[in-house]
């Protein structure tokens, strides 16, 4: 009961802080946010059990959008990592799951801003429906990046043992970019990208045709599904519009 009382008066004074500044987001990060609060205590806050319950797929995009401005401006938020540790040691309620690239230059919390226990972050699809349907992530991020290395492979027909079956897959893209596009080499930085997104969009179309699960949860809203590319040289993430 104690405990419950203390979890009370925490969620009061962190709805009073949310109404002082202004914040509209139910998500905790609003008020630490530069320009929002001011203010300089590191955020130790996590995603909680509440906080993915408020947040809808337009708001964990814009969550998303925010926090790869605010890493693009070199404003990231600061963050005490072993609170952050510690409060989510007993269970997590992250409230997107991030699709991306192995490549060292994508390192998706740090270009999402995000913090311990705010986002699943895949490198294949494998997981993506226990996060949403086991444990309430809102969006499904597909973003992909300019200049990838497994791209510029397999336009190049790399055959590396295991690396070939990856290649395999990322077949379907090359075919789907016009054949107006050429050269079809690892040189021609237009068409390798442009297989980047075509293979995002892929990915995105196999995500709701593959699980009906997931695809029921995108046709009733309670998920939203997401594609983008992130820039290597700008750091940028542009979310497509559909
Ligand atoms: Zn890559």
């Amino acid at each position: 009961m104690k405990n419950l009382l203390n979890y009370f008066a925490l969620f009061a004074v962190s709805a009073a802080v949310l109404l002082a500044t202004g914040c509209q987001s139910p998500h905790h990060r609003c008020c630490a946010m530069t320009g929002c609060g001011n203010s300089p205590v590191p955020v130790s806050a996590v995603s909680t059990q509440a906080s993915q319950a408020a947040m809808t797929p337009q708001l964990a995009l814009a969550e998303l959008q925010a926090g790869n401005a605010r890493f693009v401006a070199g404003k990231p938020l600061v963050r005490d990592f072993p609170t952050q540790v510690q409060a989510t040691a007993a269970g997590q309620y992250p409230f997107a799951v991030v699709l991306s690239c192995l490549d060292s230059r994508q390192p998706i919390e740090i270009v999402l801003d995000q913090g311990v226990g705010d986002i699943f972050s895949a490198r294949v699809a494998g997981n993506v429906e226990f996060a949403c349907k086991a444990s309430g992530a809102k969006l499904i991020a597909v973003i992909g990046h300019s200049n990838c290395g497994a791209i510029k492979g397999a336009v190049d027909g790399v055959q590396l043992g295991n690396l070939t079956g990856l290649l395999a897959r990322i077949q379907p893209a090359m075919d789907a970019v016009p054949p107006g596009v050429q050269p079809r080499t690892s040189k021609n930085y237009a068409f390798v990208n442009q297989v980047a997104e075509a293979n995002v969009r892929l990915v995105m179309q196999q995500i709701r045709e593959r699980s009906p699960i997931l695809r029921a949860m995108l046709d009733s809203g309670q998920i939203g599904l997401v594609g983008g590319m992130y820039d290597l040289a700008t750091g940028k993430v542009q979310f497509y519009e559909k």
